[in-house]
């Protein structure tokens, strides 16, 4: 089985409630079996399920992990984009609060791809990376589309303790299809040319060189 992210071949990880993982030699990155990834109409009755308005104080707070180290970061003038806003869009809402310039995309609920076109200072990812079923295409748009100097914010639940996998609420998420470790941050960082900067479980920020 090709890993998603980088397509060195994969050995199995494991199998947990009838999902059968793979775990990638070369880059780290733990995903499910291509065939048994969710549809579309899954997906979206699992995301609608979520509680994620802008005024949501909890959201905001979880948000916040990511949004005040990255502004911290900014020129004033920056302008992003939120990659998989979702329903709300909270994460967009917080930082144009703030007064920065901030897009969204999202395949589901903002699907106007005119905005894939352009390139970004900054580029947003919250809780959207362990949803990909070929992780290699958004990365590579990544690489195209966030400016040299410009920031990748991403937050996914790290996967750090192979022990627990299987009973891990994470992985139970039926549109969950990959897991993320430090070290595949790490060899992204290396084969792209970034920075990284581990923030802190969930949070990874990119600068791009
Ligand atoms: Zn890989
Ligand atoms: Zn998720």
């Amino acid at each position: 089985m090709d890993c998603t992210l980088c397509r060195t071949p994969a050995q199995r990880f494991t199998q947990v409630d009838n999902r059968e993982y793979f775990r990638c030699p070369c880059c780290q990155l733990t995903f499910e079996h291509p065939d048994k990834l969710p549809s579309p109409e899954q997906e979206k009755g699992q995301y609608d399920l979520h509680e994620n308005q802008p005024d949501d104080p909890g959201y905001r707070r979880f948000l916040s992990q990511l949004a005040d180290p990255l502004m911290a970061l900014l020129p004033d003038d920056a302008q992003g984009l939120d990659f998989g806003c979702g329903p709300g869009p909270a994460l967009a809402t917080m930082l144009q609060e703030q007064g920065f310039d901030c897009e969204t995309f999202d395949p589901l609920y903002a699907p106007d791809t005119s905005v894939l076109d352009r390139h970004y200072d900054f580029v947003t990812c919250t809780e959207v990376i362990e949803h990909l079923h070929q992780p290699a295409r958004e990365w590579d748009w990544f690489a195209a589309h966030v400016k040299p100097g410009g920031w990748l914010g991403i937050m996914t639940r790290w996967l750090i303790d192979d022990t627990a996998f299987a009973n891990w609420h994470y992985r139970r998420d039926p549109t969950h299809v990959c897991f993320w470790q430090p070290a595949t941050f790490e060899w992204l960082a290396r084969q792209q040319g970034w920075s990284l900067h581990l923030t802190g479980n969930p949070v990874v920020l990119m600068q791009k060189r």
